[in-house]
């Protein structure tokens, strides 16, 4: 099965999002490979050759011409909903996060003020003093959260040394009024049913975020045996948890 190739530049899109509008990617990652603290089984760049929490700092493009990219993107597309960091890996991991977010944030306000920052992270460099300083200014920050226990977390995200459930937890539980994302997967290794789903459960209901997003894989993954969770288990999974929890809880999938 093959994998989506990687983004070839610093912004992508725009592409209609359900949950966004018209969303605009800013990748701030490498162009020619995948940087991540995580190797999920179910991404859909493929594996993470060396997942690591301290990436080589000149391996990032630079703060100028990602901004340039953005501001030309955005002369061409000024309608657009969402200025959204995401791309290939995990954007928290540059090292001039927090100039990356300020600087977007001015030419949002410049050139599309109608727009939203958001972020879509794995939640495991929160505790970087780069990122704290930057997520006051991000709009919406939607947060990964696939796993309640350390055994799934494991299993399922194969995270780079270091980095450890109990902290990511820590960290989301710290975090006022986030997004919840998560993937729920079936197979050899499942979050979707038994014990892993209801520490999954547990997990969400302490965090209490302002909504969570379930998902499904509707793109060729990482790990061939992978199954896919089909759209009427997550919406009955979704209206389980939100009776359970009183959280608002919204499955979301691509192909029915
Ligand atoms: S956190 Fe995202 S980019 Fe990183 S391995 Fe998981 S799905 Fe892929």
């Amino acid at each position: 099965m093959r994998v989506l190739p990687l983004e070839r530049g610093f912004t992508y899109g725009p592409v209609l999002s359900r949950r966004l509008g018209r969303s605009l990617g800013i990748n701030i990652l490498p162009l020619e490979r995948k940087v991540c603290s995580f190797n999920c089984v179910y991404c859909h760049y493929g594996v993470t050759p060396g997942a690591t929490l301290t990436p080589a700092a000149e391996d990032f493009p630079g703060v100028g011409p990602v901004l340039k990219a953005v501001e030309l993107a955005l002369r061409a597309y000024p309608e657009v909903e969402s200025l959204t960091f995401s791309g290939n890996g995990e954007p928290t991991l540059h090292p001039y996060f927090h100039e990356l977010v300020f600087g977007v944030r001015q030419l949002r306000d410049r050139l599309a003020p109608h727009a939203q920052v958001t972020l879509f992270s794995n939640a495991t460099a929160l505790h970087l003093p780069q990122v704290q300083a930057a997520l006051p200014w991000v709009d919406v920050p939607i947060m990964k959260l696939d796993a309640g226990d350390p055994a799934t977390f494991a299993r399922i995200n194969r995270p780079a040394r270091g980095v450890t459930f109990e902290a990511v937890f820590a960290h989301l539980q710290a975090l006022p009024n986030c997004f919840l994302q998560s993937v729920l997967i079936d197979g050899p290794v499942t979050n979707a049913r038994g014990d892993p789903l209801e520490a999954w459960i547990a997990a969400v209901a302490e965090i209490r975020p302002r909504q969570v997003q379930i998902y499904s894989t509707d793109y060729p993954v990482a790990e061939e045996s992978v199954e896919r969770v089909p759209p009427f288990q997550l919406r009955r999974i979704a209206e389980e948890v939100s009776r359970r929890t009183g959280l608002d809880v919204r499955p979301f999938w691509v192909n029915p």
